[in-house]
Formats: C-alpha cells, sequence, structure tokens
C-alpha cells in the first residue's frame, strides 16, 4: 500500500514479509504503532510536511484460537479534525463575544432596581428578577461553553500553587450555600486537620467542586443533605461530595464524564452537560483523577484525588 510505505517512509522491499518489531527498531512510526497504548486512540503523525490525524484499530489474526498475528489499521480522521477544531474556535469565539452584552444586560436591570432611577411596582421588579436570573444562567452556559471550547484547544492555563484543601472546600461550599438553603439542603462538610497543601490550581479546582455540588444539590430532594470530604489516604488527598439524590443507573456511569451527556430522563434545562466534562479536565489537567459511585436510589458520590508531590 503506497500510503503506508509514505507514513513510514520506508521502500516496499525494506518492509514486506520483514518481522515488525525488526522493522521497529529503525523505525520510530513502527514502534509507536506496536506499543499497547489503549487509552490513546488516536495518532498524530507528520507525513508529506503536514500533521495528520490516524485512528488505530489493533484486529487480532487468530488459528485454531491462538494469535499469529495482528492488522493495525490506520484511519485518516484528518478531516474530522480540521472541521472539529473550526467548531471548537467558533463556539469560543460566539461564547467570548456573548459575555460582553449578556454582562451589560445584567448591569442595566441591576440599574432599573435602584431606587434613583425611580420607583418600581412589584410586577415590575418581578420581571426584572426573571431577566437576571436568565441572565445568570446564559452567562453560565457561555461559561461553560468557553472553558470546554479551552480544554479542547489545550488552552487551559494553569496557576498552580500550594493551596489548602480546607481553603478549596470552603471557597465551594460558601459559592453554594445559598442555593441549597433555599431546597433546605444542609451541607456538613468534614475536612482533616492539618492536611498538607496541595499543588493546585485554586479557582479551578474550587470550580469542580462548585459543579459537584450544584448537581448534588439540584439532584437531591428538599430537606436533605450533602456531604463535603477532604482527606488524605496514604500519599493522596481525597475530595468527596456525597448525596442522597435519587442516583445513577449503573449503565450510564461510564458515559458521566463525556462532553454533553446527561442521564436520559433529566429534565434539567439549564444543563448543559458539560459541568463533569470539564471538570475531568480539569482534575487530570493537574495530573489528578476523578471518580463516581452511585446507585439508583441511593445517592451518588462524587471525588477527585491529588497525588501529594
Ligand atoms: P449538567 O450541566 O447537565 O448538570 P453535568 O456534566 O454536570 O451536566 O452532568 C451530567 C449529567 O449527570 C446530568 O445531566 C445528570 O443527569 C447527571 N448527574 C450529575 N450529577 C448528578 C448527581 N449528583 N445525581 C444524579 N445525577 C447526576
Amino acid at each position: 500500500m503506497p500510503w503506508r510505505k509514505k507514513l513510514l517512509g520506508l521502500k516496499e522491499k525494506d518492509i514486506t514479509g520483514k518481522y515488525a518489531p525488526d522493522v521497529a527498531l529503525t523505525n520510530d512510526l513502527m514502534r509507536t504503532l506496536l506499543q499497547e497504548s489503549p487509552e490513546k486512540k488516536e495518532l498524530k503523525i507528520y507525513a508529506d510536511s503536514k500533521e495528520s490525524y490516524f485512528s488505530k484499530d489493533v484486529l487480532e489474526v487468530t488459528n485454531k484460537e491462538t494469535i499469529i498475528g495482528q492488522v493495525i489499521v490506520l484511519r485518516n480522521i484528518t478531516p474530522f479534525h480540521e472541521l472539529n477544531e473550526a467548531k471548537t474556535n467558533f463556539i469560543a469565539t460566539v461564547s467570548h463575544e456573548l459575555k460582553t452584552p449578556i454582562s451589560s444586560i445584567k448591569m442595566s436591570a441591576r440599574l432599573l432596581t435602584d431606587n434613583r432611577v425611580g420607583p418600581l411596582n412589584a410586577e415590575q421588579h418581578e420581571l426584572i428578577r426573571s431577566i437576571t436570573d436568565d441572565s445568570d444562567r446564559l452567562l453560565k452556559i457561555t461559561g461553560e461553553l468557553l472553558n470546554m471550547s479551552q480544554v479542547e484547544t489545550g488552552n487551559i492555563q494553569l496557576k498552580l500553587q500550594p493551596a489548602s484543601p480546607l481553603t478549596i472546600v470552603d471557597q465551594a461550599v460558601q459559592a453554594v450555600q445559598f442555593q441549597a438553603q433555599q431546597k433546605h439542603i444542609r451541607i456538613q462538610t468534614r475536612v482533616a486537620e492539618n492536611l498538607p497543601f496541595i499543588q493546585a490550581d485554586l479557582e479551578k479546582t474550587s470550580w469542580v467542586l462548585i459543579n459537584f455540588l450544584t448537581n448534588a444539590i439540584k439532584y437531591s430532594p428538599e430537606d436533605s443533605g450533602i456531604e463535603v470530604t477532604a482527606f488524605r489516604d496514604s500519599n493522596n488527598i481525597e475530595f468527596i461530595v456525597k448525596d442522597q439524590g435519587r442516583g445513577i443507573d449503573e449503565k450510564y456511569l461510564p458515559r458521566i464524564f463525556d462532553r454533553y451527556f446527561k442521564v436520559p430522563g433529566t429534565h434539567d434545562r439549564n444543563g448543559t452537560g458539560l459541568g463533569l466534562s470539564i471538570s475531568k479536565e480539569f482534575i487530570e489537567a493537574q495530573g489528578g483523577h476523578i471518580w463516581v459511585n452511585s446507585r439508583v436510589g441511593e445517592g451518588s458520590s462524587f471525588g477527585f484525588t491529588f497525588v501529594l508531590a
């Protein structure tokens, strides 16, 4: 196949009939192809003086149940990559451009409630409250879309610094306290004493915890409780948000951190299905690990782990 030779940069006689690991000794790409990397399905290959993207599938060839070889299939997905990049840039531009006018709608709404502009009747107050609520919602969505596009383009800028786990938890809990009170939900925090500082981006890590908490509040019944814990487990610091909400069906758990994924039947018109996928990116970019544990009817636990330096 000419494409194969072109990619590998080898002549036909140098590969045909040769044992692949032998070819790999002198060929970087062949070496990469033979490496088992289940989590990395996409390969970036520089060929023909441009970058191309390939998906890699490995099929085993068997004879009477014995594996006698492998066929490695590379599919050129560069056009999809380019379209995806265009989509991401479009989302980034649009969400960025929308932020300013939405903020100014919020500002004008706030000015209207100021008595110096003139008195308002109860109905007008109510209308302004609804304008403010909707603009908050729009700002949240545009913020998430912007976060997502930064994640996709690899533009996450981390401000890593020594951060106190207690500060991260306190910041997050404070940010959602009002929302929780409205549903009479008690948030109990249990942060182990004298926890060491972690190397983390304070703002992004709190953002993840706020996202866990907002979901926990959203999917919990009124008058229930939510528990936030942070503790040390050998060389790890664990953060966990545990709710007594409706829980998540086991079959959806593997997809819960996927972009735009919402559990079918979730009637939440504000949800974008982006929060958890951004959370995963934020935590993994800092070298951490994110996880979920949940059962229908028994509540959910969402957590992340940081390894101590
Ligand atoms: P959204 O903005 O829609 O909440 P997320 O990525 O934060 O997006 O969450 C994805 C989906 O996971 C939600 O739509 C919901 O179905 C489910 N989910 C997240 N957290 C919880 C929770 N604590 N309890 C039950 N379901 C949850």
